[in-house]
């Protein structure tokens, strides 16, 4: 049913343009050499970017280690899109605000293809709610897209979404996501954090398969793994 309801309800206006993306990653590639070489562009790769007023700060330069699911590799399951996507993300792996003086959560992993083989250059646009478990229908807030590096890597820094219910279907939390990554087939699926409360959650689109690795946990910050295999090409 949520397939339905979700599948009638997306605007196709909203829905995510591959021509668009690729024109970003045009842009992306276009000026990558002279970002990486200033250290300016935020996801150079082993360069810490020093976060918001928590002063956590992110690098990708720890996610050397292959998934072990690669010894198996399976395809990341496809979740349905929902109605709450929009295009046009801001090109950021930041979705914190600031000031907001609550937990915050760190997920990062990797993009690999069906044999393992990382992935560079592929688009992983992202959308949740806030803490509350609110969507922003007007902004971009809690929303925004990047590229994996060199050996497929991504990461998210970002606030733990709330579980909520929506014309009467309750949903546990979790993190939306497309990824475009050229000479894969387009994958949107959804990864879900169930804790505390969240487990008693009725959700008839989880996945224990999209439920991440914990890292680490305290009680300012999760950080959280998650690698996606792609389909084959
Ligand atoms: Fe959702």
């Amino acid at each position: 049913m949520i397939v339905y309801m979700e599948a009638v309800m997306v605007n196709p206006k909203r829905a995510l343009s591959r021509r668009n993306l690729l024109i970003l990653g045009g842009a992306f590639v276009g000026s990558s050499g002279f970002a990486l070489g200033s250290g300016a562009f935020r996801f150079q790769v082993g360069h810490d970017i020093v976060a918001g007023p928590s002063q956590i700060a992110l690098s990708r330069s720890h996610l050397t280690n292959i998934n072990e699911d690669c010894a198996n590799p399976s395809q990341t399951p496809w979740v349905s899109e929902g109605p709450f996507y929009a295009p046009s993300t801001p090109l950021t792996g930041d979705l914190r605000p600031t000031n907001h003086g609550v937990q915050e959560l760190r997920l990062a992993g990797r993009v690999f293809g069906p044999n393992c083989q990382p992935v560079a250059g592929a688009v992983l646009d992202f959308w949740q709610t806030d803490p509350s478990g609110v969507y922003d229908h007007f902004g971009y807030k809690f929303r925004g897209h990047q590229f994996t590096d060199a050996e497929g890597r991504y990461e998210l820094l970002t606030l733990l979404p709330a579980n909520y219910r929506f014309l009467g279907i309750s949903r546990r939390r979790h993190i939306h996501l497309k990824i475009d990554a050229s000479g894969y087939p387009f994958l949107t699926t959804q990864v879900f954090f169930p804790f505390g409360p969240d487990r008693e959650v009725e959700d008839i689109s989880f996945d224990p398969a999209l439920v991440p690795s914990i890292v680490e946990t305290s009680s300012r910050f999760i950080e959280a793994r998650y690698d996606f295999i792609m389909g084959a090409r």
